[in-house]
């Protein structure tokens, strides 16, 4: 049994529904392009999970988070798949891949073959086990990466009203979860290794501003320190915490957040990884001309850094699918992806946005006792990074722009004087 298509995109998260989107923009012909996902919904705004999905009221639910709604574009749901001749093969799982021959077996034992394939297929949580913990099957023990893992956090929080959580990892999903915890009115202590949240990104100062706030909701923070092991009691539900440094914290629940690994198994001795994803060149095309990669999975040449990176945020997922589609279908058109980082996150009240690159030497400014304050990172003589927290539309394009801009800065002290209003003249 097989099917043969032009375009084949394997996997069905963010940049699958962002490329699916520029096809049609492009005028993929019907029956030409075919998505092959293992999740059993059409592509979805991942990012919805950790915030709308897990609020005690009006909680966002499919099918108002299917992308490409957090682009403001349009909503692609399976309807739209189906009037644009794009086949979704859904709750289907790609077990092996031969880009020799450029076919993929799927779980149901389809052969599917493609002329040009996208890899979109994103990453996977990893688990307690990998660091010599066991218990991630407890019942009450929460990852967080799709709509399952979702619906099965949504509700261990409503088993356990007011009761204790310990979210394990001061990442993206650590610090979103904490918070959506607390807004659901559950005790929570953070545990990290780390001496502060966020450590990859934020500098100590920036990091202790989000941790007084997050004190300041009541949140505890066990710095430091990572698991060593869980009691049970005799359902198998985790009832306490054990720590490295000794102390044990009785719970409700755990939720971990404590990093991911790219889906690159279907690819290794086949094309050539680099930064544990599939390497790419500048038109997004892999080792094999004919397999490109795109989101979470793909490590592409950063222009503005001279380097390499894969990157784990939604808007290089959109901006690359976008991106691999001008570039099979209009290669004479297209040139190569030139990205600047944007990460972001919205907790509680706050928002933030980062552009750029978080090396070299850090200028704050703004008022950290007040809500809009952030930094601009210097090396080599030039802007290369900046954060904003609380500014308006207006003050986050600034900061956008001043950092694809990499203005050379001659004067560290007058930087600081002029804080924001040089990102917004510049
Ligand atoms: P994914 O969206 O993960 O999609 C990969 C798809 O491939 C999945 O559908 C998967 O099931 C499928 N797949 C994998 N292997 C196979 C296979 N063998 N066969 C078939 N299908 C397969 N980023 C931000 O910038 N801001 C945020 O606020 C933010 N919030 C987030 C919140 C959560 C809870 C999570 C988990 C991530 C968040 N991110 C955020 C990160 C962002 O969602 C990812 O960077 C983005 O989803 C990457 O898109 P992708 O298409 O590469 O991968
Ligand atoms: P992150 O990489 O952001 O953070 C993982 C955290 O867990 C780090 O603090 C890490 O420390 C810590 N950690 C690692 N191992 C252990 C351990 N054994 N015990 C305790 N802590 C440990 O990953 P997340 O899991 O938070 O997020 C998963 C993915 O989802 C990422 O790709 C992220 O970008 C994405 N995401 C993005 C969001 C956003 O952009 N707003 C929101 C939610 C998710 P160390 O640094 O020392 O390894």
């Amino acid at each position: 049994m097989g099917r043969a298509f032009v375009y084949v995109i394997l996997g069905g998260g963010v940049a699958a529904g962002y490329a699916a989107l520029e096809f049609v923009k492009k005028g993929v012909s019907h029956g030409e392009l075919c998505i092959i996902s293992d999740e059993p919904v059409a592509p979805y705004e991942r990012p919805a999970l950790s915030k709308g999905f897990l609020l005690p009221e009006a909680a966002a639910r499919l099918p108002s988070f299917h992308t490409c709604v957090g682009a403001n574009e349009e909503r692609l749901t399976p309807k739209w798949y189906k009037e644009n001749g794009i086949e979704v093969v859904l709750g289907t799982g790609v077990k092996s891949a031969d880009v020799k021959r450029k076919t993929l077996l799927t779980t149901t034992g389809e052969t599917i073959s493609y002329k040009f394939l996208i890899v979109a297929t994103g990453a996977r949580a990893l688990k307690l086990e990998e660091f010599g913990v066991s218990g991630s099957d407890a019942e009450n023990v929460c990852y967080l990466r799709d709509i399952a893992d979702a619906n099965r956090l949504v509700n261990v929080i409503q088993s356990c009203p007011e009761g204790n959580a310990v979210v394990i990892g001061g990442g993206y999903i650590g610090m979103e979860c904490a918070a959506s915890l607390v807004i659901n009115k559950i005790n929570v202590t953070m545990v990290f290794p780390e001496e502060h949240c966020m450590a990859r990104l934020f500098t100590t100062k920036i990091a202790n501003y989000y941790e007084e706030y997050y004190k300041s909701r009541g949140v505890n923070f066990v710095k430091g320190t990572v698991l060593s092991s869980f009691d049970f009691d005799s359902n198998g539900k985790v009832t306490a915490v054990n720590l490295r440094d000794g102390s044990t914290l009785s719970v409700d629940m755990v939720v971990v957040g404590i990093g991911i690994r790219p889906n690159t198994g279907l690819f290794e001795g086949q094309l050539t990884l680099e930064k544990g994803g599939i390497k790419v060149n500048g038109m997004l095309q892999s080792s094999n001309s004919s397999v490109y990669a795109i989101g979470d999975v793909a490590a592409f040449p950063v222009k503005a850094f001279g380097e390499t990176r894969r990157l784990e945020h939604v808007d290089s997922a959109r901006k690359s699918a976008k991106h691999v589609v001008a570039a099979i279908m209009e290669p004479d058109k297209t040139g190569e992806f030139d990205y600047i980082p944007f990460f972001y996150s919205r907790i509680f009240t706050l928002s933030w946005q980062f552009y750029g690159d978080n090396v070299g030497e850090v200028i704050y400014f703004g008022d950290m006792s007040g809500s809009a304050f952030g930094a601009y990172w210097v090396s080599k003589g030039h802007l290369v990074g900046a954060f904003l927290e609380g500014g308006n539309k207006e003050e986050y394009e600034a900061i956008a722009k001043v950092t694809r801009l990499r203005p050379a800065i001659e004067d560290l002290t007058e930087l600081e004087r002029q804080g924001l209003g040089y990102a917004v003249t510049v």
